[in-house]
């Protein structure tokens, strides 16, 4: 029987406005396409074996052609997979999502769209801008700005836009937007028109500019807005002084780590959210693919080099193989390998690609990997370890004493990376500050002003030779969120 392939919205990229729908499916499916634009985290309720697939645009790679998207699709659900197609925004609004329907019905697989709330009105809210304004605008008019180099030209109508009676929302309009400004401005649109840019709308990284329609290229340009942005121009963008409130959060802009685990560090995490900061959890959940780095491409052209290839996840195991394709290879790169995974579910995947595990450890923990690695022969041999770049470094350390040549190639980043460029780092405990540097190892934040909550946290932070920037007041939550942002402020 055939599968079903769910066209799903994931939002503009606050995770909090994923519906409950693109939750549901995300959690049942069998495969996951996603795209680049989806939330941080959007897969974090994956089913642990779900297959998930990146397809989006990589700067410097060619993109995924749309067909083959298409072409994929249908044979995921021809084998009777359930499979979400995981777009950032809503599916239908700027998404191809109608030509991926199409091919589907045309290949008779069912599908169903699960709508997303699209950047122009989820960015333009968190801005403070309504899109539609009883004194201001009846209408709103999305359209495309063309920053889509691969996207044939088609010539908007300038006259008519120039002339639409009410909100111009233009998606991917940054790298056009001088011409696209002029052409308006040209077209009898007034030059004097309130307009905005929206960076990294409903993100923690959001940032507004504004200006007027003859003014706006040149402040986008000056202020550095890069994609995603979105450009509004219509009198509703000067509302912004009354609405936005977003931006004016105390925190908004400051990255704050906190150590997870704990029912008080969630309500932490939480309160900081509300505050408007950008919340790094340690140790963290979240799985971000990124095959697309110097280091993985690096290793992708050595592999026939390497004797041992140890693997610690099935995530792992796909994402080797997606950065092996990519790099024009395939399994008969490794075939001189000794194969090593670190449990069953990660053997499973590799058995899929058609690679029997030699070395599968009874327990499924670093420790026990490198026990069940004791008969193999490592020295001087080239050793790739594939797998998440926070993870600990009990297994490469192990072999490297034993003479090898370890390469780790990390498949997926986590929050370990994010971290690197807090602002604060807040300890709630004496037992966060061991957890947290042993999550980090040697990539504590050079940078972030260390937050305690008392005397005796701080004490094991300065015998852990960390500097204590701020020591709360009152030794709780409350006493802790006050010290920082009077810190902040
Ligand atoms: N399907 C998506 C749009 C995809 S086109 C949706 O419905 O939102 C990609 C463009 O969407 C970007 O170039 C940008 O203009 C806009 N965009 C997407 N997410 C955005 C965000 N968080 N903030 C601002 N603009 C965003």
């Amino acid at each position: 029987m055939n599968g079903r392939v769910y066209l799903v919205g994931a939002g503009p990229g606050d995770p909090g406005l994923m519906s409950v729908r693109s939750l549901e499916l995300i959690a049942i499916a069998d495969a996951i396409f996603y795209d680049r634009l989806i939330p941080p985290g959007a897969l974090a309720g994956a089913r642990p074996d779900a297959e998930l697939v990146y397809v989006g645009k990589q700067p410097g790679v060619p993109s995924v052609p749309q067909e083959e998207i298409g072409q994929r699709l249908v044979e995921a659900g021809r084998e009777g997979k359930s499979v979400v197609r995981l777009k950032g925004g809503d599916p239908f609004v700027f998404g191809r999502g109608g030509e991926e329907g199409e091919a589907l019905r045309e290949a008779g697989v069912e599908f169903e769209v699960v709508p997303g709330i699209t950047a122009g009105v989820a960015a333009t809210a968190y801005a403070g801008i309504p899109v539609t304004h009883r004194d201001d605008a009846s209408a709103v008019a999305f359209v495309t700005g063309h920053e889509d180099p691969e996207k044939p030209e088609s010539a908007l109508d300038w006259e008519a836009l120039a002339r639409f009676p009410g909100t111009l929302v233009f998606y991917m309009g940054v790298k056009r937007l001088a011409e696209n400004a002029a052409a308006l401005i040209e077209a009898g649109r007034d030059p004097e028109e309130p307009a905005a840019a929206i960076e990294r709308g409903t993100m923690a990284g959001q940032r507004t500019v504004e200006a007027t329609l003859g003014t706006i290229a040149e402040a986008v340009d000056r202020e550095q807005v890069k994609a995603p942005a979105l450009i509004v121009v219509g009198q509703v963008a000067r509302r912004r002084e009354q609405l936005g409130w977003l931006e004016r959060r105390p925190l908004h802009g400051r990255r704050v780590v906190v150590t997870r685990a704990r029912a008080q560090a969630s309500g932490l995490a939480r309160t900081l959210r509300e505050l408007g900061a950008d919340v790094v959890e340690l140790p963290a959940i979240r799985i971000e693919p990124r095959t697309d780095s110097q280091e993985v491409r690096d290793a992708m052209t050595r592999l026939g080099d390497y004797s041992l290839l140890c693997l610690t996840s099935p995530n792992g195991v796909r994402l080797l193989f997606e950065a092996m394709q990519e790099a024009g290879q395939d399994a008969r790169a490794l075939a001189g390998a000794t194969v090593a995974a670190i449990g069953p579910g990660t053997a499973r995947a590799l058995a899929e690609r058609g690679i029997v595990a030699d070395v599968i450890p009874e327990r499924f923990v670093a420790e026990a990997l490198v026990e069940a690695l004791a008969e193999v022969e490592v020295e001087g041999k080239q050793v790739l370890v594939a797998r998440a770049a926070e993870a600990r470094d009990v297994l490469p350390d192990a072999l490297r004493e034993r003479g090898a040549k370890v390469d780790v190639v990390p498949l997926y980043e986590s929050e370990v990376d994010r971290a690197q460029e807090a602002d604060y780092v807040t300890f709630t405990s004496s037992s966060t500050v061991t957890n947290l540097l042993e999550a980090l190892g040697d990539r504590f934040p050079k940078n972030a002003r260390i937050v305690s909550i008392g005397p005796v946290t701080s004490e094991t932070a300065r015998a852990a030779g960390l500097e204590v920037a701020v020591e709360a007041g009152e030794h709780d939550i409350n006493g802790l969120l006050d010290a920082l942002l009077a810190d902040a402020s």
